[in-house]
């Protein structure tokens, strides 16, 4: 910890703890930011200290390390680190519903309609096997739906994330033990927060 300027802090969380009930407890929240979001970054915080990749921001570094068969455990927490902060920032208390209409153009551009979007999202999470995340992302022009395995993230293949649903089981399992589709469907329709993906997609 010899810069501090370097050590990667834990955002605040954008809501209370509480704000995203009934659809995720604020018990899931309590240990989802406060345990597993902090010991990611914790970790990160460890194995970076006194090396060079301590300079560099978060998301530098994650594509600093990115398929390095040696720096796998940092790769793992760092990307977990800015996975999270990004999902806390996918999801808002009575999100979901419709997006902004230049963005919903775009989506029903890519999908159809927006009822075949949430369609291929859904799929997306409740279809990743085990541990791992599903996107909403711009690649390039489009728009599409991508799972990742464990931490990784679209970052590293050159695409531009929006949004993002967590579907590792501590995401969900106080809530809705093995249900996850339960899970996912509540969270698209109730909780999605289209404003940021629109600044995201801008
Ligand atoms: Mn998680």
């Amino acid at each position: 910890m010899s810069n501090q300027s370097s050590v990667h802090t834990l955002p605040p969380l954008p809501y209370a703890e509480n704000a995203l009930e009934p659809v995720i407890s604020a018990t899931t929240i309590s240990f989802h930011y406060g345990k597993h979001h902090r010991a990611y970054l914790d970790n990160t915080n460890k194995l970076i200290a006194g090396t060079e990749l301590a300079d560099l921001s978060l998301e530098d570094l994650i594509r600093a390390v990115a398929g390095k068969p040696d720096k796998v455990a940092i790769f793992n927490n760092a990307a977990q680190t800015w996975n999270h902060t990004f999902y806390w920032n996918s999801l808002r208390p009575n999100g979901g519903g419709e997006p902004p209409a230049t963005l919903k153009q775009a989506i029903q551009a890519a999908f159809g309609d927006m009822e075949k979007f949430k369609q291929e999202l859904a799929n997306a999470a409740v279809t990743q096997f085990g541990s791992g995340w599903a996107w909403l992302v711009r690649d390039g022009d489009t728009l599409k739906i991508v799972k990742t395995g464990n931490a990784d993230n679209p970052l590293v293949s050159g695409m531009k994330p929006l949004l993002t649903i967590d579907v590792w089981e501590h995401a969900y399992y106080l809530d809705y033990q093995n249900r996850r589709a339960d899970y996912v469907n509540a969270v698209i329709d109730k909780l999605l927060n289209w404003e940021f993906a629109l600044a995201n997609w801008g």
